[in-house]
């Protein structure tokens, strides 16, 4: 799950993270009070969308003045904020944060996210801070320092003090190691506690004076740890999210959709791995993965249609499911009535084994949809059927 920046520093500075003080508002008026309120003279208006790169659409403006806060928050709220993360057509703005100006010393990267390959937390940084980190690992990949943290002990003083002088902090002030170093812990503590898979500060900013604040914050929650966070439901903003993956978190499916144009359904996630594994090794390219879990709630099985088909890509659908608990008859009369409420146009292969999987099959040949509703009596044949038919349809 991923929240707005407003949210992500108030997250932060429960774990003692220095930000700049700020409002969230969702009016001109709102906005102009909020700087009164911060007080001093030079404000910063920042769109809230869930997407980086406002900077450089136009959705940050540094804003001398009352008045020119109004402007800005005039000219952001409201506005169709394209980014290279938003895709063309943008994400409309509906909130800004209203934050105290700094005086900008030096701009630096800091992340932290879950390296796989050495199954630990691991923190990056860099002097290149302001920049998208992609760039510099392309550009200048020594740029870019590495901490692997031992779980078990979290990330250790004397690494959070290697980052601070491998960002060359001393250079710029001594006194700013300490400081500096206590935020990368501080940090640290926040990506564990939260249960985050990528925590970025871009960029952490040393002021003029003398201070070490995260001036831009992005927090993304493992959603499979999410029940360990009840409060944090309260920050989910279903008007940043694709409608489709709303839909399919609603229903309780895990939907991901993938390039390919043979859409999948299956029950379990182990087989649905195994499914596009095969569609794969047939010379097929599976659409999406979709788990939609044990049972054959009638309501779940059509979301399911619909959220396959609803990708223009799909050619065909492969439906595969083990019988265990659940009833083969039971899912084959499912998918016969979902293709009817759900109006599928495309043809789709079925290949159920398990429990009454005799029955099922004498459901499906009895369907009346003949040639729109194939059915297969193994994973290699339901494959082939499935490639053959999405390819007749290309
Ligand atoms: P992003 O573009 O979505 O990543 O938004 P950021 O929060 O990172 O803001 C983009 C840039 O705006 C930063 O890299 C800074 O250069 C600039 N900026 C943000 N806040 C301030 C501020 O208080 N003072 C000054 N001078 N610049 C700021
Ligand atoms: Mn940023």
């Amino acid at each position: 799950m991923k929240i707005h920046e407003y949210q992500a520093k108030e997250v932060l500075s429960r774990y003692g993270v220095p930000v700049p003080k700020g409002q969230v508002a969702d009016t001109v008026e709102g906005a102009v009070a909020a700087a009164k309120g911060i007080g001093g003279d030079v404000w910063v208006v920042k769109a809230q969308i869930h997407a980086g790169g406002r900077g450089k659409g136009g959705g940050v403006k540094v804003s001398k003045g009352l008045d020119t806060v109004k402007g800005s928050a005039e000219a952001i709220l409201g506005m169709q904020l394209v980014t290279h993360q938003t895709g063309p057509e943008g994400q409309q703005v509906k909130k800004v944060l209203v934050e105290e100006g700094m005086d900008i010393r030096k701009e630096l990267y800091l992340s932290i996210l879950v390296d796989r390959n050495t199954q630990s937390g691991v923190v990056l940084a860099s002097t290149e801070g302001g920049m998208e980190i992609e760039e510099v690992a392309a550009k200048t990949p020594e740029k870019i320092l590495r901490e692997n943290v031992d779980g078990a002990v979290g990330l250790r003083a004397f690494q959070a003090q290697r980052l601070a002088y491998g960002l060359e902090v001393d250079r710029i002030d001594p006194k700013l190691v300490r400081p500096t170093a206590a935020l990368i812990s501080n940090l640290y503590q926040a990506f564990q506690g939260e249960d985050c898979s990528l925590v970025e500060i871009n960029p952490l900013v040393l002021t003029g004076d003398g201070r070490a604040v995260a001036l831009d914050a992005k927090l993304t929650f493992d959603d499979n740890a999410l029940f360990r966070h009840p409060a944090l439901k309260d920050y989910r903003d279903l008007g940043e999210e694709e409608p489709l993956e709303i839909e399919a978190s609603d229903a309780d499916l895990s939907y991901i959709k993938l390039d390919g144009n043979i859409g999948c359904r299956v029950n379990g996630a182990g087989l649905a791995m195994g499914t596009m594994d095969i569609i794969k090794a047939q010379g097929g390219e599976p659409a999406n993965f979709l788990d939609i879990g044990g049972g054959a709630d009638q309501g779940r099985v059509e979301t399911a249609f619909r959220i396959i088909t609803s990708d223009p890509n799909v050619k065909c659908i492969l439906i595969n499911i083990f019988g265990g608990i659940v009833r083969c008859d039971v899912v084959a009369e499912g998918v016969v009535a979902a293709f009817k409420n759900v109006g599928i146009s495309i043809p789709v292969v079925v290949r159920l084994e398990g429990t009454n999987s005799k029955e099922a099959n004498e459901i499906i040949a009895g369907s009346g949809l003949g040639d729109r509703l194939l059915k297969a009596e193994s994973l290699k044949e339901a494959a082939e059927k499935s490639v053959a038919a999405a390819a007749s349809q290309s």
